[in-house]
């Protein structure tokens, strides 16, 4: 077995596999088994006490901690260099519990309109009509980002690469504007992970991902991280001064693991956790192949005819091409949008496609196709679509691992259906 020391000079995948679990298995499992156990027992009454009062590391309930779910948890910490990580239930059950931890009722939030739909959604239908505040700037511009902070904002919100507008944030530079007021960044990843963005190099505070997407490794399974990245001084937020006191540099998660989280019971599965640790250990080679195939099919979209605009961060003529290749170390992700004349365009594109499939997914081993306009901001009005930069002439591709010349076999046939409309 490598040693610490090993682990801490190693690469992202020997991390990925190797990070050991913190207790040894009683049967020297090679794989940490799936504890599909709700409750754990303790010898004495002395010991539950001191395990329910966070003064001993045990597991006592799956709804608090659960030891899949914590080997897990210590690989994504390892790979994200970052003090500590909770496995949720779901992406949007990770940027839920951010926001309730550090939020509140007549508090504020900085975003922007280039937003995954939910997270828009969460905003807007749930925590709107709670008493948050939520300011909407343009994160390209950090002294807009700036004029926006005021003594109640609590946090800054931005995705890496937002899908599907793919603009390039500065992320480093929104992050020293906000800590200078002692605001947080969270970061929601899902699009990038610790693998192709080290978003604890860049000063981000937290880091949210749906491990749904590029982790679980072929949609196997529904899940989410939030990762402390230890940069930040929580000391500085309003809502955690009590848990500051108690655990100090813990007192983000504490706040989570003993508060919002298992109040909330967004507990992520033991048997989610065991599928996406496995998913974990291939996500570097899947990540790789899925970027490069994204990159030569850009090229070759962009070249087209038949498409009017290619939108990827990793082409020269991406807005902001350089910025990305500055945060961008392994690749520029694996989510294209391409335009086309019209709507109509975009469906006969959509139809005429075999391989790549028809699903609302991203990052899966799978290529995967959608007109975002008609379907996953379905419910948002003419007015808000506009505002999110989300047009009917947009189709978005999340590219997988296939072998490129059939992804490009595919999509020539999907643009020949376009361009007989
Ligand atoms: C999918 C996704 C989410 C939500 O994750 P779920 O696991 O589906 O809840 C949040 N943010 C981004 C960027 C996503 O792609």
């Amino acid at each position: 077995m490598p040693t610490p020391e090993d682990l801490a000079e190693a690469g992202f995948t020997t991390r990925a596999l190797h990070t050991p679990t913190r207790l040894a298995d009683a049967h020297g499992s090679l794989r940490t088994p799936v504890y599909d156990s709700a409750a754990f027992e303790f010898g004495d009454s002395e010991s539950i006490q001191e395990a329910f009062e966070g003064r001993r590391v045990a597991h006592t309930y799956s709804r608090s901690s659960n030891p899949t779910v914590e080997d897990l948890e210590r690989r994504v910490t390892a790979l994200a260099g970052a003090h500590a990580t909770i496995a949720v239930a779901s992406g949007m059950a990770a940027v839920t519990n951010v926001i309730l931890a550090l939020g509140g009722s007549g508090t504020n939030i900085v975003t922007t309109h280039s937003l995954f739909g939910n997270t828009a959604a969460l905003l807007g239908q749930n925590l709107e009509p709670w008493g948050l505040h939520v300011r909407y700037v343009d994160m390209g511009d950090p002294a807009a980002v700036e004029a926006a902070i005021d003594g109640d904002t609590r946090l800054v919100f931005l995705e890496a690469i937002p899908n599907p507008q793919l603009e390039v944030i500065d992320i480093a530079a929104v992050v020293a504007v906000a800590n200078r007021h002692g605001v947080p960044v969270v970061m929601d990843g899902t699009g990038t992970t610790p693998y192709l963005l080290r978003s604890r190099d860049l000063g981000v505070a937290v880091e949210v991902i749906s491990s749904t997407k590029y982790i679980s490794g072929g949609a196997t399974s529904v899940g989410g991280l939030i990762i402390d990245n230890g940069v930040f001084d929580w000391a500085q937020c309003p809502r955690l001064t009590d848990w500051v006191a108690r655990g100090g540099r813990n007192g983000f998660i504490m706040a989570l693991r003993r508060g919002v989280y298992r109040n909330s019971g967004a507990c992520m599965a033991p048997h989610t956790a065991f599928l996406q640790a496995l998913g974990l250990e291939t996500l570097a080679l899947r990540a790789d192949r899925s970027c490069a195939n994204a990159l030569e099919l850009a090229r070759r979209l962009e070249a087209h005819p038949t498409v009017t605009r290619v939108v990827y961060p990793g082409l020269t003529s991406a807005p902001g091409h350089a910025a990305a290749a500055r945060q961008l170390h392994q690749g520029f992700g694996g989510i294209l949008v391409f335009h086309l004349a019209d709507r109509a365009a975009c469906y006969r594109a959509m139809d005429a496609l075999r391989v790549v499939r028809r699903a609302t997914n991203v990052n899966d081993n799978k290529s995967l196709v959608i007109h975002p306009h008609s379907t996953i901001y379905a419910d948002f009005s003419a007015d808000e679509k506009a505002a999110m930069r989300v047009t009917d002439t947009m189709l978005r591709l999340s590219v997988g691992i296939e072998d490129v010349d059939d992804l490009w076999a595919d999509l020539r046939r999907g643009l020949e259906a376009a361009g007989a409309g």
